[in-house]
Parts: structure tokens; sequence; C-alpha cells
């Protein structure tokens, strides 16, 4: 431990979608696991020890576990930029040599500034959903107000639902969720979408929010599928913002024609900054309320098992380990 470092007894640890591409595939798009690599970055725990600096949190605090430190000094990190720092140490990530180890494991230190604290009655596999929330916070930014927009989010998984909640919590007008498996869509349905719609079963689903240019003010691309995306744009309105969350294995195509006929702004959307506090006051004071998103909590000694069900997207939403 440095003297501005922390350490933390991790007690609850979510599988995000990149640990189950790590996990099945080895890595996703470029990045490739090349060492082996402890996973895990949505983590919650209690402060063990702390070093000799350290001014904001104290031994037994309770805490949210930020699993991005950016170095500060980089010419991205002073113009605000920080999720886009090129020194970036993000836990549980491969995209750097030697490779940044996650938070699946009982002990962990870090520095001050990725621990933050959270309130005393707020139970911590909430809290572990503060990284995957700040993920769609930083989304919606993004896409600009919500309130009174209607809404779109194509891909129902955990980053789909949690858009779904942001857009609620925002005031959304209308929210409409689309995903290719029922599981996943029933839950966007308990969590506040006004309508699910299973683009599997049946493919036609959104052609009725293509009519007259489109419908939609907003879509949050959550699969990271080209037909969700080319489906989306044809639902969307003329100059509607398009926010693509989803990351595809390898390239994915984009009807073009289609964003310049109609004047869409597509954007990107990359982690998260600033948005990881509020994320944190969201879930503490439940504001936001993802309870329904967890679907097990499953003993370290049974990772494998949490595993096996974290990629069965029947069974599960959000998969836990509780460590
Ligand atoms: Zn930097």
């Amino acid at each position: 431990m440095g003297p501005r470092d922390v350490k933390i007894r991790v007690r609850a640890g979510g599988i995000c979608g990149s640990d189950l591409h790590y996990y099945l595939h080895g890595g996703f798009g470029t990045v490739r696991v090349q060492q082996p690599m402890i996973l895990g970055h949505e983590a919650a725990g209690e402060i063990m020890e702390i070093g000799a600096e350290v001014t904001h949190v104290r031994p037994g605090d309770r805490v949210a576990v930020n699993p991005s430190l950016p170095c500060g000094h980089c010419r991205d990190c002073l113009e605000g930029l920080v999720n886009h720092c090129v020194d970036m140490r993000f836990h549980g990530s491969a995209m750097r040599m030697p490779h940044i180890q996650g938070l699946f494991r009982e002990v962990v230190v870090c520095a001050e500034a990725q621990a933050v604290p959270v309130g005393r009655d707020v139970p911590l596999e909430l809290v572990a959903f503060a990284e995957p929330l700040s993920v769609c916070l930083h989304a919606s930014r993004q896409a600009g107000p919500l309130q009174g927009r209607r809404v779109l989010v194509t891909g129902a998984g955990p980053i789909g639902a949690l858009c779904v909640l942001v857009a609620r919590h925002a005031g959304a007008r209308e929210v409409v969720a689309t995903d290719i498996a029922d599981a996943p869509l029933a839950v966007a349905q308990q969590i506040g979408a006004d309508l699910a719609l299973n683009t599997a079963s049946n493919p036609q689903a959104l052609d009725r929010f293509a009519t007259d240019k489109g419908y939609f003010d907003v879509v949050f691309e959550s699969s990271g599928a080209g037909a969700a995306l080319a489906a989306a744009l044809r639902a969307a309105r003329p100059g509607a913002t398009v926010v693509q969350l989803g990351l595809g294995n390898g390239e994915m195509s984009v009807p073009m024609n289609m964003v310049v006929a109609k004047e869409i702004n597509l954007r990107g959307t990359f982690r998260f900054d600033e948005e990881f506090a509020c994320a944190v006051d969201f879930l503490s004071s439940c504001a936001i309320d993802v309870r329904p998103l967890l679907t097990e909590i499953v003993p370290l000694a049974d990772a494998v098992r949490a595993f096996e069900l974290a990629a069965d997207r029947s069974r599960a939403m959000k998969v836990q380990l509780a460590l």
C-alpha cells in the first residue's frame, strides 16, 4: 500500500458482458487476454486499512469501487476527457500490458480516489451496480435531456435494462425496449418499459414505428448487433440521437444512407467519468432501483456456475459473486 492507497475487503462483484467475453472467447473486438488475468470491475466492499495520507475514507467504511484510474496528467485527462486517458488503468481489463487485474478477489488495494463511500444501510450488492449504471448515465449524457422524449432501447441485457431505468428516472415520455429473448424483455417491462418487443419472434415488431420517417427521439443501442442498429435507425425520427453502447464482436455495419437522410446524430459512448459518484447516489437513495435486475448472488466457490448462469440469457440478468 502506498500512502494514498486503501485496502478493501470486496464483498460483491457483478459479472459483466465483457467478463463473459473474456471468459468464453478470450476477449472482444481487438482486445485479447495475453496473460492470466483476474476478471471483475463491478464491485463493492468495506475499507480494511488506509494509507497515511488518506483523508476521505476510514476503516469500516462501505464503498463502491470505481474500477477506473486515469493518470490525471495526459492530454485527455487535462482536457476533461478522463475516460479517454491514454494511460488508463481499468481493473479487469486486458487493454494494456501487463493487464490490470480485476476485482473478483477477497482483498484489493487501490487508490483512495477509487473508493466512493456509500450510506450505512445500502446493501453492497446494489452498490456493485454503480459501474454499469455509470456507463448508462454517461450514455444518457450523450443523448441530451430525456424529459418528454420517446426513447427506444435495443438490447435489454443489464446495460439496456439500466438504460430503461435511467430514461424513466430522467422523465422520458415513452420507453420501448427490444431484444431477441423473452426473459430480459420481461424484466424491462417490470422496471418501466411501456412496451417490450421480441425482434426474433417478430422481426417486424418495430415496423409500426418506422412509418412517416420514424418515431423515437433517442435510441440507446445496447446490443452491438448490426440488425438492431439498422432497425433502430428506421424507427428513429429525423434529427434523433442514436447512442451506440453495444460493442459487437468485430466490425458493425451502419446504414449510412439513413443517418444522412434523416440527419441522425450517431454518438458513441465509452465508459464514464464523474457519473460514477452520481450512480452511487442514485443507488444509495434507491432513486434508481436495480433490485429487479439482480438474478442471483453466487458464492465464490461456485464461480464457474456463476459464469455459466450469467451467460444464459434465458435465466440471468445480472449475476454477482459473493466474495
Ligand atoms: Zn490520463
